[in-house]
């Protein structure tokens, strides 16, 4: 997947700004992975059923089946969006490994194109292209949590 031919092979400059775009204001799918799952109930004192009512959706996908979301506040904000990411530690894969997502690894063109999104693209701390795999294959493989899939 990752190729040390790749535009990223000496690394990428990101650092978040903070600005929230990506969290907030926007109708958006942060999709939730069984081990997602399992994080956010090690920080609750929720069970799974609880946890799934009060915070999570499930949404149709492109496979056909219906997977884990984050719910949405009316606005569209993140229902973790409290001024900040209020589940900064368990926060899902999705978050934690963006900007190093397959669309945006595509090519050069796609990255600088997802700048205009993201002020941290392009910006700040340089990542290695070691650093940058490791994450994009952390998200690549982090699959949402299908309604089916979940008693399993
Ligand atoms: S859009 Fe980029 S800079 Fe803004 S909060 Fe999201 S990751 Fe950080
Ligand atoms: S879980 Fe946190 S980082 Fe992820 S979208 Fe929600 S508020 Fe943003």
């Amino acid at each position: 997947m990752n190729c040390k031919d790749s535009f990223y092979k000496d690394g990428l400059r990101f650092s978040c700004k903070r600005c929230s775009y990506c969290c907030r204001g926007e109708p958006g799918f942060v999709y939730l992975s069984r081990t997602d799952l399992d994080n956010f109930l090690k920080q609750t004192a929720l069970k799974e059923a609880e946890f799934i009512e009060k915070y999570c959706r499930w949404v149709p996908y492109y496979d056909g089946s219906e997977v884990l979301c984050l719910k949405e506040t009316e606005n569209y904000d993140c229902i973790f969006w409290k001024n900040g990411c209020s589940a900064y530690e368990a926060r899902p894969i999705q978050c934690s490994t963006y900007p190093f997502w397959d669309y945006l690894l595509q090519d050069k063109k796609a990255w600088d194109e997802g700048a205009s999104d993201c002020p941290g693209i392009n910006n700040g701390e340089l990542h290695s292209f070691e650093e940058i795999t490791e994450k994009h294959e952390a998200y690549h493989n982090n699959k949402p949590l299908a309604r089916r899939d979940l008693a399993n």
